[in-house]
């Protein structure tokens, strides 16, 4: 990993913008979080909505700062992508997200395990080598990875994203179009870029029961996946009311404080013990 890292620290001004922000915490306080293991995935789960069954993970960045204490990937996701350590970070989370899953699947629990990515990192050509060398060490099949990319920053990144889309789907990736509803060319986008998955936001998911307008888009979109036989996922369900809809409305997974809050690893068998039970 450290190999990987120093390869990834930033050549000259390239990723630099013109003005540093936070030069300090940029510099130094987010990188070495990164290289000192401060930056690790929580794990949230997507479970089907028929069944109730686990069927997958979301690997959720979050930054456990020694004074500061749990930072949001809010804050420090933005930072990363400025200071051009977007690439060692992701990488790293990939590290210990596959880690993880293929530890899950060696006692029996087969998930998919999801990763967010940076649209920046899809302009690297040297992207794809670097998650087949993960797959490979970790023994993981890409089928069991799934790769969420927010649908309003493909757009944003056009250049050699759609190719590098096309050949991480290739390798057996899962792709999986993330935020749907919240950008403006999605259905462009959809047509284009070979999707396996469709997640929803959950601004037309909670509350979705009570609000007509909300309804009808979630219904739609849910209805328009099916038809492209993408896998749905209605994310920020928090209420049984949201999960009733879901479930008459045919949606594949659900995501979402009603099920599952984003959790340390070692907390999943936990949880799952507790699911079962419900
Ligand atoms: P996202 O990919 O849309 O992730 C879902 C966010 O919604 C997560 O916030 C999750 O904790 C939160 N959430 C889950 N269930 C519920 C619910 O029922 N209600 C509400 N209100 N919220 C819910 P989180 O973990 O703070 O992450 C925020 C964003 O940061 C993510 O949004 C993603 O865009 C980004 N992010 C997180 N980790 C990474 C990473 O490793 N790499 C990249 N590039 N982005 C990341
Ligand atoms: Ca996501
Ligand atoms: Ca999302
Ligand atoms: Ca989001």
């Amino acid at each position: 990993l450290r190999a990987a890292l120093e390869s990834f620290r930033p050549h000259g001004t390239e990723h630099q913008p013109d003005h540093d922000p936070q030069p300090s915490m940029c510099e130094h306080d987010l990188g070495a979080a990164i290289e000192g293991g401060q930056v690790l995935p929580y794990f949230q789960p997507k479970v089907d909505v028929q069944t109730g069954i686990l069927k997958g993970v979301e690997a959720l960045a979050r930054w456990i700062h020694p004074e500061r204490g749990m930072v949001s990937p809010d804050r420090f996701i933005p930072l990363a992508e400025q200071c051009g350590l977007i690439h060692p970070l992701t990488l790293a989370m990939m590290d210990q997200a596959m880690g993880q899953a293929a530890i899950w699947h060696s006692r029996g629990l087969a998930i998919k395990v999801a990763v967010n990515l940076s649209p920046l990192l899809l302009e690297k050509p040297d992207f794809l080598h670097r998650i087949l060398e993960l797959v490979d060490k970790h023994a993981l099949p890409a089928e069991h990875v799934v790769l969420e990319i927010t649908e309003s920053s493909v757009v944003a990144h056009k250049g050699n994203s759609l190719g590098m889309l096309a050949r991480l789907r290739l390798k057996g990736f899962g792709l999986s179009i993330d935020d749907y509803g919240t950008g403006f060319s999605s259905m462009q986008q959809l047509a284009r870029i070979p999707f396996t998955e469709l997640k929803i936001d959950r601004s037309f998911v909670h509350g979705a029961h009570d609000r007509k307008n909300l309804r009808v888009i979630l219904q739609s979109a849910l209805d328009m996946a099916q038809r492209l036989e993408l896998v749905t996922v209605a994310e920020g369900v928090e209420t049984m009311e949201d999960w009733r809809l879901l479930q008459d409305f045919g949606c594949s997974l659900g995501q979402g404080y009603l099920i599952g809050k984003p959790m340390p690893a070692h907390e999943l068998p936990l949880w799952l013990k507790g699911h079962h039970r419900r």
